[in-house]
């Protein structure tokens, strides 16, 4: 196959007939072959520890058997039927997701990707409320569809086309970044370096951060909202976490002004942050709408939107259809990512292998200088590279490169996030263990310590 396709060819291909905006990683981007669990192979056998899991995609492993075996076993039987008839593979699934909700969240609607969950919990937000303001934290990514850019607040994925109306953003409560700081605020093995007036039971950055998003709500939107939409840890920003109280009051502030909360779940959800099976339970809210997708389907193309019973009947009104949101390929795919997960207790597996990764991350921290900040929970882990601890300004582009490139050579594949991609993205597949921890530490260490003597040579 691949003397058919020699990579030369591919990249022809690539530069005459495929969507120029679809940017590959690396100066010379892999050709993959094969995937196995943590495991990626390229076409000529090297083995590479895929430490962002396709994106955060691969939940449970790539190709883990019972997802392989499940939809292997669907695919001879049938694909797909439209909704409009009964099969169990759809009622299977939506009573197995629905059952690791709290109440009252137990509806489950199924759609294709996660642009399109968050387009549709926005529809629903505005349908139920009848208001039509949504807001949105600064640096969130929620989707690439017209509806949902208003959400992402990320200029290198913003267009210069209309859209986003009713939609503001706000700031963002990043501990590390932001203005205010926190050693204590967040929610995580690992406390940041840098000090703040905050001790363990009273948070002022929090405080802070709950003005600023008073402010918006009195500045920028009209007195009634329809809703508010965060992530639990921010992901494509690079793993940022929020002082710890600060989405249960910004919830409540919502809610105060009519509106819903809609916790987008695409990354964190499925036993990620390892302490909890949703990110929303670590901050101790109960969203009204939750959107899910990525590793909902460990790689398989869906995602789902799961509300209440009172907000679904706003939709019932009239009719909502989704030609191929819960296909029971799908749905087999899906049932098979949770039952892996209970079976490989990938959850504490999640807090396990993720506590320890940051422990020994935090090392490396405090070790090199241009290390700021190693954060996170379970295996969403966020390392944020700068030119010194004081100044925080992000290390330059070509630096973080050299670095990052040298991982891949050495067998580690990690991702990049944050405005000035200055973050590491750390989301493995969650059957990753100790054992590979310690090879990805020594890994980035080298290319660390490869860092230092390159800029004492200069
Ligand atoms: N929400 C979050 C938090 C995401 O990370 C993404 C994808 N990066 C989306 C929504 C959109 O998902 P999709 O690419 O499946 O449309």
């Amino acid at each position: 196959k691949y003397e058919s396709y020699p990579y030369e060819r591919m990249q022809k291909i690539r530069e005459q007939n495929v969507a120029p905006a679809l940017r590959t990683y690396y100066k010379k981007p892999l050709l993959l072959h094969q995937g196995h669990m943590q495991w990626l192979f390229d076409h000529e056998g090297r083995r590479y520890l895929d430490l962002f899991a396709g994106i955060v995609t691969v939940s449970v492993g790539h190709c883990h058997p019972k997802v392989t075996m499940a939809t292997q076993k669907q695919l001879a039987r049938m694909w797909h039927t439209t909704n409009i008839y009964m099969h169990p593979a759809i009622h299977e699934y939506a009573e197995k997701l629905t059952s690791l909700f709290p109440d009252p969240l137990k509806v489950v609607y199924l759609t294709n990707s996660g642009s399109e969950a968050n387009d549709l919990a926005m529809f629903m937000a505005r349908l139920h409320t009848r208001n039509f303001d949504i807001i949105s934290l600064r640096g969130g990514y929620h989707g690439g569809s017209p509806y949902t850019l208003g959400l992402t607040s990320l200029t290198s994925y913003k267009h210069g086309v209309a859209n986003g109306f009713g939609c503001t953003t706000t700031m963002l409560p990043d501990v590390f970044r932001g203005p205010w700081g926190g050693s204590h605020c967040r929610d995580s093995p690992v406390q940041t370096v840098r000090k703040c007036s905050c001790t363990e039971g009273a948070c002022l950055a929090e405080d802070q951060y709950i003005e600023q998003f008073k402010d918006t709500l009195n500045t920028s939107v009209p007195k009634t909202v329809a809703g508010f939409i965060a992530e639990p840890i921010q992901g494509v920003n690079g793993a940022v976490q929020y002082p710890r109280n600060f989405l249960k009051e910004a919830y409540q502030l919502i809610r105060e002004r009519g509106g819903l909360c809609i916790s987008d779940e695409v990354q964190t959800g499925f036993g990620r942050t390892g302490s909890h099976f949703w990110g929303f339970q670590t901050h101790g809210v109960v969203p009204d709408i939750v959107t899910l997708a990525k590793g909902i389907g460990n790689g398989f193309p869906m995602a789902a939107v799961v509300t209440t019973k009172e907000i679904a009947s706003s939709l019932a009104q009239n009719l909502h259809f989704n030609t191929f949101g819960g296909n029971p390929l799908a749905c087999v795919a899906g049932a098979a990512v949770l039952d892996a997960i209970e079976e490989d207790c990938l959850q504490k597996n999640s807090e396990d292998v993720g506590t320890y990764m940051l422990l020994e991350l935090a090392k490396l921290r405090d070790k090199f200088e241009i290390v700021g900040d190693v954060r996170g929970k379970g295996l969403m882990i966020g390392v944020e590279m700068v030119t010194d601890k004081d100044s925080r300004r992000p290390l330059p582009a070509e630096e973080i490169n050299e670095i990052w490139e040298d991982c891949k050579d050495m067998g580690v594949l990690i991702g990049r996030g944050g405005l000035y991609s200055q973050t590491f993205r750390i989301k493995p597949p969650m059957c990753i263990t100790k054992r590979d921890v310690d090879f990805a530490v020594e890994v980035f260490h080298t290319a660390l310590q490869r860092h230092v003597e390159r800029a004492a040579a200069k």
